[in-house]
């Protein structure tokens, strides 16, 4: 990923924390890069870009006019732009940097924690997104006790209504990690994503995390076998399942 210093932004513009330059895997089957917005109103305890997560969208890495002149170079070879983070739907330009990516010819796909419906709504409604990929972190009735203190959960939920019905591909992905996934819990995500496109379980990575202690305790991370029940009690409600 790549980083460099940059003046103060102006309230509107994106805050960019890195760019990988090219992927085959976070967009397939396109090829694609990755521009992880900075700052995230969720402190998830295993996040892996916890520089990217705590640093708070005040602060910026590259700047937009550097994204984009590095895009102009490569629109012959690069189908898509993913935009990740951190949280994207947190940034008021936000509209407008998909729609100059979606002028230049890409493909647009947005990762969200889905906090912010009104965002996703707006995307979706000027067809400024062709993928969309929205993180399920447990129940929504308990990510106030494990992701975000002022987590809404009726916000999760109508994130998750807005993409099932916005006609356009998409994903919900679960990360792995006890005490947020169990079999009870799994059973209120599976009813909230029912009729999804497709659903993915992700083994969780305690390295660098946001919170390492967290980890200390045993039993944090899915079995193989608890995976596979997951699995299995998704296929009844979501048109794929996958185990990333
Ligand atoms: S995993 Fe995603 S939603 Fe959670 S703190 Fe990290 S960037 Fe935010």
């Amino acid at each position: 990923m790549e980083t460099e210093p940059s003046p103060i932004p102006d309230e509107a513009e994106m805050h960019i924390g890195g760019l990988l330059k090219y992927s085959l895997i976070d967009y397939p089957p396109h090829i694609s890069c990755v521009i992880f917005t900075a700052g995230c109103n969720f402190r998830c305890p295993y996040c892996h870009n916890p520089e990217l997560a705590v640093t708070g969208a005040d602060t910026r890495h590259l700047s937009r006019n550097h994204v984009m002149d590095f895009l102009a170079t490569r629109k012959k070879y690069l189908d898509g732009a993913v935009i990740s983070g951190g949280e994207p739907t947190l940034h008021p330009d936000l509209a407008g940097f998909c729609a100059d990516l979606k002028s230049m010819g890409f493909l647009v796909k947005l990762d969200t924690n889905g906090s912010r419906p009104e965002v996703i709504r707006e995307l979706v409604k000027n067809s400024l997104v062709d993928y969309l990929a929205m993180d399920i972190k447990t129940d929504p009735e308990l990510y106030n006790q494990y992701i975000a203190v002022q987590a809404d959960a009726a916000a999760l939920r109508s994130s998750v209504q807005i993409i099932i019905e916005s006609g356009l591909a998409h994903e919900f992905r679960t990360t792995c990690v006890h005490p947020l996934i169990t079999r009870e819990t799994l059973k209120s995500i599976a009813e909230l994503v029912a009729g999804a496109d497709l659903h993915a379980f992700q083994h969780v990575q305690n390295k660098n995390v946001l919170d390492p202690s967290f980890f200390d305790e045993q039993g944090r991370v899915s079995s193989d076998d608890d995976m596979e029940a997951f699995q299995t009690l998704m296929a009844g409600y979501v048109k794929k399942v996958i185990i990333r």
